[in-house]
């Protein structure tokens, strides 16, 4: 029949098909589909010759093919369906089940000879054929229970699976369970039928194909599907899909709860990302990934996303798919670190670094614009510190960097350089001096308090050598500041080649210092000091460097660079050494009376431990320290007052002479005087000054010495030039003297010549 002879030729070429392609992909499943395949081909095979011969015998061996091969087939379904539910089976199990699998085989082809598992019944004649079928004997049974029991595993182990499995897994064993319960129904029909053509192979035929379409085809796809759908789904990206018509056809949980959607995922409202998106769709914009800043209620969020445009298989748009991220969050902490790394906490403004690199950047944007640096500076900003505390230093800070903030515009670049410093790039032609003047002046006090008024330089650097680098720019306009520093008059400075020249002078002093002490060149001059009966008992060290090339120099020229470079430590102990050999020397010479006053410098509290010093320098020379008296300056007490005067009384309690030097020039108010303990209060010479209000002067003069009286403390002046303030100073109380009235400072020996002749034993 034309129709049996069609169906086999199609089943055989569907199973070789499938044989081919299943051998093209990879895995174990793949293996088992291989041997389920090709048994159940052997099956086919093994009928269809069946079908095409008439002859007993050969019908008889491909009978027995038939069964071999069922039981293959049985043993391979089992086989893949154990694995396919990913259940483990001993090796040895396998070796058994082989073994029996054999002996089936075995004894069926042995039927050939023996007809003991059954025998052959002529049951019909097609086209001029004759048709066989089985009839079961005693050994047969055998064969069946063997293959009922592999069946019955097989229905059995899905039946297990699918009740225990979650829901995209149980479809996955339904559909094996379908195939094979198609097979059986078949082949209950065919025996039933009784028919010369074993119908039930095509159902192996199908069986086999079906497991091979659904395990390797159909089941891999549809769980991906449900894979990548749970993976969108829970994805923390926003996942949104538009369709043509710009309607959502899907947006993931973050997507949908990002922006507010309900349940069929209608979008109220306007948001900017999902109108940009709308856009991109109808527009069919680029695919690629895009950065996005949008404004979202005075908030502004930073996107990342994804645009894939979608087609179908001939090419026709049909939507687009959005995966979008929120990067506000890190991009805010990004900006944030940014702005740490660049930026002064204090003020806000630029931190030295940031602002460096911003001003050299402006130079090289700007490359026909002339430029100025700026530097401004806080004289003597350290005691502000000092005397008012931190908080009032910030505030005068941060107040700079607000006006900062406000005067300057975008052409403009400054920045924080260091403690007071500031520093500003700006256009030559938007310079007026007169701003630099008034501004700082504005700001140069302390909580409104016009008694401390405080004074801001500022140094300006035009910038010539535009590849000079910016710090260099800032020390050149710092070197202009420092040229005017102390003076009163001026507020600002500008670099120029007096001011480098100053500057190289200053280097080359520094560079000397070291052979200053190696050379001998440092001298001690003795200025005297007189009393009101006009005897002289003792003198103040004045520091003279002899220098080689430059002669003789005053402490004018190099002690300002040495307090500013932190020599000048090294310098005082010197001298102090220098004075304390003098007073041994006079010791040994029998001159126990007269005393030298020293100078201690502010910066010596900072550099050594001044008790120490002193106590060890009499205890080395073995002197009287009554006979070394120590100027410390009023400045330089205020800086630290409760340490300051610990020291003091550690001082005076070791039997020095301390001395308050150039009391009336700084801070100094006179209420501060009732809580400084001093032997002498040395005046500053600044009173003495011819000026508009001398008069006045004479009247705080007056009252100093007056208040000094009540306090006990003796009043020395200094800087005494005429016979007429010497009147004067000695009308009002004062009980010494210094100046050029009664001797310049000279040489030591030139000291003793005068004023020691009698007290020494020569
Ligand atoms: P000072 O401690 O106020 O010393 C007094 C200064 O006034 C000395 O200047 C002295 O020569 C000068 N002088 C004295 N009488 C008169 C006068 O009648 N009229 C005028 N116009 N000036 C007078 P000198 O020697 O140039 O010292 C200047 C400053 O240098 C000193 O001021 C002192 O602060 C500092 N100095 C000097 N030697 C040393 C030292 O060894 N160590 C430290 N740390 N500083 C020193
Ligand atoms: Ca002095
Ligand atoms: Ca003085």
């Amino acid at each position: 029949m034309i129709w049996y002879d069609v169906s086999f030729k199609m089943v055989i070429f569907a199973m070789a098909s499938c044989i081919y392609m299943c051998h093209k992909q990879s895995g174990r499943i793949r293996n088992m589909v291989m041997q389920i395949l090709t048994a159940g081909l052997l099956v086919v095979i093994a009928n269809y010759v069946r079908f095409l011969s008439g002859d007993e015998l050969v019908v008889s061996v491909c009978m027995s093919l038939n069964f071999a091969g069922v039981t293959w087939l049985m043993f391979f379904l089992l086989g893949f369906i154990l694995l396919f539910c990913g259940i483990k089976v001993r090796k040895d199990v396998i070796r058994y089940s082989m073994v029996v699998g054999a002996i089936d085989n075995l004894s069926m082809l042995a039927n050939i000879f023996f007809n003991h598992a059954y025998t052959l019944e002529e049951v019909g004649v097609l086209d001029g054929r004759s048709m066989y079928d089985y009839v079961p004997t005693v050994f047969f049974w055998i064969h069946y229970v063997l293959i009922f029991l592999l069946v019955f595993l097989c229905i059995n182990t899905l039946i297990y699976k699918m009740l225990k499995s979650p829901g995209p897994y149980r479809s996955k064993y339904l559909m094996i369970m379908g195939v094979i319960s198609f097979v059986f129904l078949l082949n209950a029909l065919k025996m039933y039928l009784h028919m010369g053509v074993d119908i039930s192979v095509f159902g192996y035929a199908i069986a086999g194909i079906g497991i091979y379409y659904s395990s390797m085809i159909f089941i891999p796809q549809q769980f991906l599907d449900r894979s990548l759908q749970f993976v969108g789904e829970d994805m923390l990206d926003m996942i949104i899909i538009l369709d043509l018509e710009n309607i959502c056809i899907y947006a993931n949980k973050t997507a949908r709860k990002y922006f507010c959607m309900n349940e069929v995922l209608k979008f109220y409202g306007k948001h900017p990302i999902y109108q940009w998106c709308m856009d991109f769709n109808s527009k069919q914009l680029d695919d690629g990934v895009y950065t996005k800043h949008f404004k979202c209620e005075d908030k502004t969020i930073h996107i990342h996303m994804q645009c894939h445009k979608q087609y179908d298989k001939k090419g026709r748009f049909t939507g687009s798919v959005f995966v979008i991220k929120d990067k506000t969050i890190e991009v805010e902490e990004y900006q944030r670190q940014k702005y740490l790394e660049t930026h002064d906490p204090l003020t806000g403004v630029y931190n030295k670094e940031a602002f460096y690199l911003r001003a050299a950047q402006i130079l090289q944007d700007n490359p026909d614009e002339e430029y100025l640096l700026v530097c401004s500076d806080i004289h003597k900003f350290k005691l502000v510190n000092d005397i008012f505390g931190t908080d009032t230093g910030n505030k005068m800070l941060q107040t700079i960097g607000k006006v900062l903030k406000e005067r300057c515009d975008d052409r403009d670049v400054y920045g924080r350089l260091g403690n007071d410093r500031f520093g500003l790039l700006m256009p030559k032609k938007r310079y007026d001096e007169n701003v630099f003047i008034e501004g700082p002046a504005d700001v140069a006090h302390i909580d409104g308090r016009e008694s401390y008024p405080l004074t801001i330089y500022v140094g300006v650097y035009e910038v010539v050598d535009r590849e000079m680098p910016i710090y260099a720019m800032c020390d050149r306009a710092q070197m202009a500041i420092d040229s005017i520093k102390g003076d009163f008059e001026k507020r600002v400075a500008y670099y120029d080649d007096k001011i480098r020249e100053g500057a190289v002078k200053e280097q080359e002093l520094i560079a000397d210092f070291a052979h200053a002490f190696e050379k001998d060149e440092l001298k001690i001059y003795l200025q005297p000091q007189i009393n009101t009966k006009g005897e002289v008992n003792g003198a103040e060290a004045l520091v003279r460097w002899i220098h080689t090339k430059k002669g003789l120099m005053l402490p004018g020229e190099f002690i300002p660079v040495f307090e500013k470079n932190g020599l000048i430590s090294r310098l005082d102990k010197y001298v102090w050494e220098l004075a304390c050999k003098q007073l041994r020397k006079w010791k040994d010479e029998g001159n126990e009376d007269t005393y030298i006053s020293v100078n201690i410098s502010p910066e010596d509290f900072y550099f050594m431990n001044i008790y120490k010093e002193f106590t060890g320098l009499v205890k080395k020379y073995d002197i009287n320290p009554r006979n070394l008296k120590l100027e410390i300056t009023e400045s330089a007490i205020i800086v630290n007052l409760p340490r300051q005067l610990e020291l003091i009384k550690m001082l005076r309690e070791a039997s020095f002479i301390v001395e308050m030097d150039d009391f009336g020039s700084g801070y100094s108010s006179l209420n501060m005087l009732k809580e400084i303990q001093v032997d002498v209060l040395k005046l500053d010479m600044a009173f003495l000054k011819r000026s508009d209000n001398e008069e006045r002067s004479k009247i705080i003069l007056q009252t100093i010495i007056e208040m000094s009286k009540q306090l006990e403390m003796p009043v020395i002046m200094e800087g005494v030039e005429t016979q007429e303030q010497v009147d004067f100073l000695t009308g009002i109380g004062c009980d010494m003297f210094q100046g050029f009235f009664f001797a310049r400072p000279m040489e030591i020996e030139r000291f003793e010549e005068i004023y020691l002749k009698d007290k020494l034993k020569k």
